[in-house]
């Protein structure tokens, strides 16, 4: 769809996947007033196709359009596109099992003009693409690059919205954990350089103890990291298998201390793309560390397991977090 200010959004339309053309003076080039979502829908056991959480993902698209000065697309019209977008791919059919369809709803400026000013036209796509899966020869531990140069995000930033410029500025770091060897950045506070925020696209959990007893704990919404919907799943499905959930501030130091002396057991990291990843090496200029023997952790797992059965439709959705596309 399109917006034109006065206007508003008109011309909602299903097209054929294609090249868009733009003027050279587009301000989301410039300037990249340009914000997006991610999320994915599942093939179901009955046969119908479910994304999940789709309202999630339409109500921080709207906070993202706020904190760049960009009209907001409407809640219902978010989900009749995502909607529009799954059913007219009904022929996608999974080959392979936990094979998803991702789904990308993205909003950009298209006024051309070289002032920086909000601009007046839009244009809210949204593109699909089949995924996954995440792990296809098992889930296996990723390493991870604690960041000491460069942060992700800082207080009064963007970095509690999804917008194109958090991603560009994250690109020199990913590329500094490669040559590590590392598979993820992991970024601190950009106050204090302390406290753990997440990873470039995932928010990360720590497990202290083990077995029934296991606790979690997740760093806090401060404002400067992303509130992921996979995030605040994980945090109702923990509580409802009987585990602790604590949102706080958590150290660099109180990690690696943890670590060494087996206080804390599994780390993990989840978001959309992968649910759940474990994390096993940790490299940082303070001194590397390894968490639970480096290897894929039983809560970790079993929460893994019980979010993909929630998603796959293969337990029962006590939530409503499944929406059914007709
Ligand atoms: N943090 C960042 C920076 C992300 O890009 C993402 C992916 N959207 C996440 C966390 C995880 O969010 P979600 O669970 O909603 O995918």
């Amino acid at each position: 769809a399109r917006y034109r200010e006065g206007q508003g959004w008109y011309d909602a339309r299903l097209t054929q996947y294609g090249p868009l053309s733009m003027d050279p003076g587009t301000a989301a080039l410039h300037y990249a007033q340009s914000i997006f979502e991610g999320l994915k829908a599942y093939a179901q056991p009955d046969g119908s196709v479910a994304t999940f959480r789709p309202e999630a993902n339409a109500a921080r698209f709207v906070r993202s359009a706020d904190r760049l000065a960009m009209p907001p697309v409407p809640e219902e019209a978010f989900l009749a596109a995502v909607d529009a977008l799954v059913d007219a791919d009904r022929d996608w059919v999974p080959t392979l099992p936990d094979q998803t369809l991702y789904l990308r709803p993205y909003q950009l400026a298209t006024e051309s003009f070289l002032g920086v000013r909000p601009a007046h036209e839009y244009l809210f796509l949204v593109i699909a693409s089949p995924a996954g899966p995440y792990f296809p020869r098992g889930v296996h531990p990723v390493s991870v690059f604690v960041s000491e140069d460069y942060v992700r995000a800082a207080p009064g930033g963007t970095g509690d919205v999804k917008c194109a410029g958090n991603y560009a500025a994250s690109l020199r770091p990913q590329q500094q954990a490669s040559e590590l060897g590392c598979d993820q950045v992991v970024y601190l506070d950009a106050v204090e350089r302390r406290y753990i925020e997440e990873l470039g696209g995932m928010n990360l959990f720590f497990v202290q103890g083990s077995g029934e007893d296991a606790e979690l704990v997740t760093p806090e919404l401060s404002g400067t990291l992303l509130p992921g919907i996979t995030r605040d799943s994980l945090i109702t499905v923990a509580r409802e298998l009987g585990h602790r959930v604590t949102e706080r501030k958590v150290s660099l130091e109180e990690w690696r201390s943890g670590a060494l002396d087996g206080s804390i057991t599994e780390t993990f990291a989840c978001g959309t793309a992968a649910v759940i990843t474990p994390v096993g090496e940790i490299k940082a200029r303070t001194g590397d560390f390894t968490v639970g023997g480096g290897g894929p952790g039983a809560l970790t797992m079993r929460l893994r397991e019980t979010l993909l059965d929630i998603q796959h439709g293969r337990v029962a959705d006590t939530h409503g977090w499944l929406h059914r596309v007709s």
